[in-house]
């Protein structure tokens, strides 16, 4: 689904704030889903939630639909993105030059499968370690 990918290259499939959006729109794979820490629900940034962004203004600016399609990737705003103090950013080079590589659509796919449960294969966030539906535990990619 489109509606998963940001500009910037990050997969918001897997934003805690996403899967609380979708449990909130009903669905029935995220009923028992949970975060410990205080969290809202966003559409994801395809849908329009953050008009003011850097990276949504110089993709339009542009005529390209992600950074990976841009002739000046990877550029320095997003090398300093990928660079900040949240650590699923250092992820977006990559994911940027892997979409270039394959396609969107593969790329998600791929992205929904990287972070599924890998026991039950349930949806799951970037700062996730055990799983709200089987109790699986897996080491967290980011801490
Ligand atoms: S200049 Fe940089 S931030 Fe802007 S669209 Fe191109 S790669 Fe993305
Ligand atoms: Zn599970």
């Amino acid at each position: 689904m489109k509606r998963y990918l940001a500009q910037c290259g990050l997969y918001c499939g897997a934003c805690s704030s996403m899967l609380l959006h979708d449990k909130a729109m009903g669905d029935n794979e995220l009923m028992d889903f949970q975060v410990e820490y205080q969290d809202s629900p966003c559409g994801g940034c395809a849908s329009g939630v953050n008009p003011d962004c850097e990276f949504i203004i110089c993709n339009q600016a542009h005529g390209t639909q992600c950074c990976a399609f841009c002739a000046e990737f990877p550029c320095p705003m997003i090398i300093k993105f990928s660079q900040d103090e949240w650590e699923h950013h250092i992820d977006v080079i990559d994911n940027l030059h892997r979409i270039k590589e394959i396609g969107i659509d593969a790329w998600l796919a791929e992205q929904k499968q990287q972070w599924s449960c890998p026991q039950c294969g349930s949806r799951t966030h970037w700062y996730q370690s055990k799983c709200c539906d089987c109790g699986a535990t897996w080491a967290c990619r980011y801490k």
